[in-house]
């Protein structure tokens, strides 16, 4: 997405996890603990992958993409589906994206990345044309108010 910035990769933490399991130093009882939240989220809300479970190897990941920031109000924390994403980044100035696999077969689970969304992304690129928008606007309301009297 072209708005998605102050991205944080954890994918390292999860080659960590994963290294840890087969070391046998955790348990898949330890890692594989997804909340039923959470897995009806990957369902209802979910964006399927053609990634393979790391643990299972026998189901495809599911990725999960919770929003957070005081502009959702009563919506933060929720899961939304992929496509929902852009349309809030052009109605909210900023919003954090966390995006999380699962796996529906063991319940492996883990935070994959995260970054920011939003129309403040977008002032950078688009400064211009929306200045000049906002200043036509203006010109014609003065116009109308000048014709009307
Ligand atoms: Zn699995």
């Amino acid at each position: 997405m072209r708005t998605q910035r102050q991205v944080v990769d954890y994918s390292l933490q999860k080659r960590a996890v994963l290294r840890e399991l087969l070391a046998g130093r955790v348990g898949t009882y330890d890692v594989c603990d997804a909340s039923p939240y959470l897995k009806n989220a990957a369902r209802f809300h979910g964006e399927p992958t053609d990634r393979r479970c790391p643990i299972c190897r026998s189901e495809n990941l599911t990725l999960v993409h919770y929003i957070y920031g005081d502009e959702l109000k009563q919506s933060a924390g929720q899961a939304r589906t992929l496509t929902e994403l852009p349309v809030l980044a052009m109605t909210l100035r900023e919003f954090q994206v966390f995006v999380v696999e699962v796996c529906l077969g063991c319940d492996w689970n883990h935070l994959v990345e995260q970054y920011l969304l939003g129309r403040d992304g977008l002032a950078s690129d688009s400064d211009g044309t929306s200045e000049q928008d906002a200043a036509g606007a203006e010109g014609t309301g003065r116009r109308r108010r000048e014709a009307q009297r």
